[in-house]
């Protein structure tokens, strides 16, 4: 598929393939493996890194039917509705963000300043009206105020999503024995799953996501349904699964020793990493790899998924 998106707008272009960075941070039982980061946070100044790998082939869909309106979902501190917003600018396109909670317009989010400024019409709605983002009724209500919108849901996370994500693996330049990402609304983890299984069984990387919300049996179960949807026929998918020991008590959530630890990491190894997603993942790395829970001489891949404007809140 010629890549309409990268050739015709030069505000969107992409440092596709992202780098594998190999790092040697100063943790505990480190020289027992190799590890390397696959920094998709430098795949674009502004557009985050797993955001727009589940953007990239609904917005190519777009542009190609020339469909002119998207509506979309987030809360005050999105990376998804921060990539799109600017995607939507460049290209064009006019965006409705449904954003959950009443914000002032003199009290806005960094993130929510920053889609006023790209000219996105922000329609704020209450927590009970905002659950009801991938219910059937509420999105056919959507669609006839929006007739001639494309709906994308909350995270990217469309079925789009999975070969966008897919990408990262078909561009890795060695094999791994373990793939580490972050997992919010599991679009991710699925896309990364789904672009596994298309490689010989000898070269599948185990894959492992980091909850970074309370979601035991939730988070697995988004993901299987978003696997379901694409793998029908596959029987055999490679092996996965979630870690849900490093979630901080929820999403967002943090401690100061987490905060610290972000920073630690910058000047380690120096790779600028959040506490929302980022920091979870590294901090799940450290620990495991202390407690040797992967075997000596593996080598592991983190996926640095991006998502550094949500710094500027903190
Ligand atoms: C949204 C996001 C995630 C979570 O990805 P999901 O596909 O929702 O699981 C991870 N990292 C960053 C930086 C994000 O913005």
């Amino acid at each position: 598929m010629p890549d309409i998106v990268n050739s015709s707008y030069p505000s969107l272009n992409f440092n596709l393939p992202s780098a594998e960075q190999k790092i040697t941070p100063a943790w505990q039982n480190a020289e027992r493996t190799n590890l390397w980061v696959k920094r998709d946070d430098c795949i674009h100044p502004i557009v985050s890194g797993n955001k727009w790998r589940k953007l990239r082939y609904a917005i190519q869909y777009i542009v190609e039917n020339k469909i002119q309106h998207i509506v979309s979902f987030g809360g005050g501190y999105s990376n998804h509705l921060h990539a799109l917003g600017y995607a939507c600018k460049i290209l064009d396109i006019k965006l409705t963000a449904i954003v959950r909670g009443h914000y002032q317009l003199d009290k806005l989010t960094p993130m929510l300043q920053d889609l006023v400024d790209w000219q996105v019409d922000l329609q704020f709605v209450d927590r009970k009206t905002y659950q009801l983002r991938d219910q059937t009724d509420y999105l056919s209500s959507l669609s006839l105020r929006y007739s001639q919108a494309f709906i994308i849901p909350e995270g990217g996370s469309s079925h789009f999503a999975l070969g966008g994500v897919a990408d990262i693996i078909h561009e890795l330049t060695q094999d791994y024995d373990y793939i580490l990402a972050p997992v919010g609304s599991g679009g991710t983890l699925a896309g990364l799953i789904h672009g596994t299984a298309m490689q010989p069984v000898d070269h599948q990387a185990q894959i492992l996501g980091i909850g970074v919300l309370k979601g035991q049996g939730y988070l697995e179960e988004l993901v299987t349904n978003l696997l379901a949807s694409a793998h029908q026929s596959i029987a055999q998918l490679p092996k996965w699964s979630i870690d849900h020991h490093f979630h901080f008590n929820g999403y967002a959530k943090a401690t100061d020793q987490l905060h610290a630890f972000c920073q630690d990491v910058q000047q380690d190894v120096s790779i600028p990493i959040e506490p929302v997603y980022s920091g979870k993942l590294f901090w799940a790395a450290k620990e495991l790899i202390a407690q040797q829970a992967f075997p000596n001489g593996s080598k592991i891949l983190l996926l640095h998924t991006g998502g550094l404007q949500g710094l500027r809140n903190t």
